[in-house]
């Protein structure tokens, strides 16, 4: 019987790491190279730590199983599972994307992929459609992020692969906001799933990696190749880190999303509040759709508060809370979209889409809800 993903959390997927002295932690296989019995024999199958090492071996197995994927690829961040994915693209093809996405996909999209000859259209994503209407010829991949960054918008994951696939085209989601934990993207047909596991996958805000994990196997061959050849990959310790924080991921994630749920009902009873975006609300646009394609609503919450000075006091008179970008780790971090994470999207963008000089995007942490709140009305009110 299939072990439950809170096990596999713990266990991954192999019964056992075999390291032959029975350690319970995965050690850290802290090598550059591998030795050979014979010419063109390697007696345990790793060659060179580039291409392939035990450690992040055993978590790209642990990672793949939680996804439900055939195989999955570690990087040394986000960005470069990021980079690796539209590495799938040649010049004339055509990437169209959420147009509420995470800011340094933003700028790789304009100043990496652009060179390069690959085309991108933004769409609101979450209107079907917009996005039928976006389409062409030389799609060949839709690219989304649900919720997306940081206007918390749901974009249906099913109905977006049923018409990737009808145009022939690739459907690549960022799962980063809800991990692998609430939502699993190729179980609804996606054929690759992107992960900064930075955040929720490490969780403890203290190393940078990134994921791509693959619907079958001949995709996952091609991006292991495009990892190995580039030589993004990720350490072996850092590996390492990202299993350790794995083994909590269930109760953070459960945890996380408690207090998100309580700081999102105050936040939204409070008056120099003006508009709080949280899937977990039933006034969400997209709760239905998460709710149908997720086991949850996560712990992001974006919201806007009554002007422009509100939110600066906000963030500079936070203290247990910390003004910083990043997320999904036990600390509490609290984010200026216009001028951190969202600084490279172009201005006529961000205004239509909502990302003001009165938003802010707040990542609730494991701290008690109660302090969280507390901290927050002091900010708020000071
Ligand atoms: C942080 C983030 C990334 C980039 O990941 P890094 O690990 O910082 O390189 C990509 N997508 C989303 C949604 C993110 O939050």
């Amino acid at each position: 019987m299939e072990r439950r993903r809170e096990t596999r959390c713990i266990h991954g997927e192999a019964h056992r790491f075999k390291d032959g002295l029975g350690a319970i932690s995965v050690p850290v296989y802290q090598t550059a190279s591998f030795r050979h019995t014979e010419p063109g024999h390697n007696g345990s199958g790793f060659d060179y730590t580039r291409e392939s090492n035990p450690t992040r071996q055993y978590l790209e197995e642990t990672i793949a199983s939680l996804e439900g994927a055939a195989g999955a690829v570690a990087f040394s961040s986000g960005m470069a599972a990021v980079a690796a994915c539209f590495e799938l693209l040649r010049p004339g093809d055509e990437v169209i994307c959420s147009d509420d996405l995470y800011g340094g996909t933003v700028r790789l999209l304009r100043d990496v992929c652009g060179k390069n000859g690959v085309a991108v259209t933004y769409a609101d994503t979450t209107d079907l459609a917009k996005l039928r209407a976006a389409v062409s010829g030389a799609t060949r991949a839709i690219y989304v992020e649900t919720p997306g960054n940081p206007m918390m918008r749901i974009t249906d994951i099913r109905a977006c692969a049923a018409l990737a696939h009808e145009a022939g085209a690739l459907l690549m989601v960022d799962n980063t906001f809800l991990s692998p934990y609430w939502q699993n993207p190729l179980a609804l047909g996606a054929d690759i799933v992107l992960h900064s596991g930075t955040k929720f996958l490490a969780g403890h805000n203290d190393t940078i990696a990134g994921f791509l994990c693959a619907a079958d196997q001949p995709l996952c061959d091609r991006l292991r190749l495009i990892a190995k050849t580039v030589g993004n990959t990720l350490a072996p310790f850092d590996a390492w880190l990202v299993l350790r924080g794995l083994k909590t991921l269930h109760v953070r994630m459960e945890r996380q999303q408690e207090n998100a749920r309580k700081i999102a009902a105050w936040l939204r009873a409070h008056d120099a509040v003006t508009e709080v975006l949280y899937p977990g609300l039933p006034e969400h646009p997209g709760y239905e759709i998460n709710r149908r394609q997720s086991r949850g609503a996560g712990s992001m919450i974006s919201f806007r508060v009554d002007t422009p000075e509100t939110a600066r006091r906000v963030l500079e008179r936070v203290r247990l809370v910390i003004f910083a970008e990043s997320l999904g780790g036990v600390e509490s971090l609290l984010t200026y979209p216009l001028t951190q994470t969202h600084a490279d999207v172009p201005a006529g963008i961000r205004e239509r889409l909502g990302i003001t000089d009165t938003l802010l995007r707040l990542s609730v942490g494991l701290e008690h809800a109660d302090d969280i709140i507390e901290d927050l009305r002091q900010a708020l009110e000071g």
